[in-house]
């Protein structure tokens, strides 16, 4: 399976900076990015445009929003659509990232529901599912995975069969405690968790299960992400604050 590594830049970077940024991955990625490897470049929504500028063209190269609202358009004050993220560049989307659920609020049904309107509405999306604390230490951990992805593939609608879903939904395990804080999980732990995402979508798609990507996000670094990305089910990295900085995303993408 070819491997992605993303770059969440969360709120940070302006349009310049996040232009400067790109242009140095924009600079060396094509020549250097191994056959197989896709980055994508998650920016804040007022930065988008201009690294989709930057990207166009750039084999391996893509762009995405990191948040969105499931209607076509409304009164929904403060939200963005999917068209409008298309309009300005994005080929991608995440949905559920563990800062929209903790931080934010949002529910299982609601990023379900999130990332059913963003595939329907024609973008890649990339699904983010991952424990917290104390749900792994009270041994939660297959159950609160089983219930994320149990509410995107039960939410799904006639038309979108498992067989559709390989080359646009991807999955990213985040342990919600290794998000931001500097402590990445070992390799048991992520091969174990990898393992228990893998065998529940083939559960849910069957052997269309065997196609997704299932990333891993936490804490990546440029000296922890070889070792991550050798592991058995781990098929990328979704980075945050070490993509920020184009010669350590360069090192991560490299590895
Ligand atoms: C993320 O934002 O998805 C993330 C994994 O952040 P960090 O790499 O900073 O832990």
């Amino acid at each position: 399976m070819h491997k992605i590594i993303a770059a969440n830049w969360k709120m940070y970077k302006d349009r310049t900076q996040a232009a400067t940024t790109a242009g140095e991955l924009a600079a060396v990625l094509p020549e250097i990015l191994p056959a197989g490897r896709e980055v994508i470049v998650f920016p804040p929504f007022t930065a988008i445009e201009s690294v989709a500028r930057v990207f166009d063209g750039k084999k391996g190269l893509a762009v995405g929003g990191q948040n969105f609202y499931p209607a076509p358009e409304g009164a929904f004050t403060g939200e963005i659509s999917i068209d409008m993220l298309r309009d300005v560049g994005a080929q991608w989307v995440l949905a559920g990232h563990s800062e929209r659920r903790h931080v934010f609020g949002e529910s299982d049904e609601l990023v379900a529901r999130k990332a059913v309107f963003a595939l329907s509405h024609g973008l890649k999306t990339m699904l983010c599912i991952g424990e917290k604390l104390e749900e792994r230490e009270q041994g939660s951990l297959y159950a609160v995975l089983e219930r994320q992805l149990m509410a995107f593939f039960e939410a799904r609608p006639d038309g979108m069969a498992g067989e559709t879903l390989p080359g646009r939904l991807a999955i990213a395990y985040e342990p919600v405690w290794a998000i931001g804080t500097g402590k990445v999980a070992g390799p048991g732990e992520v091969r174990e968790a990898h393992g228990v995402t893998r065998a529940l979508l083939e559960r849910f798609v069957g052997d269309s299960g065997k196609k997704l990507p299932i990333l891993y996000g936490g804490s990546v670094k440029p000296d922890n992400a070889g070792a991550l990305i050798a592991l058995d089910n781990v098929d990328g990295l979704l980075v945050g604050g070490a993509s920020l900085e184009a010669q350590s995303f360069l090192q991560i993408i490299g590895a």
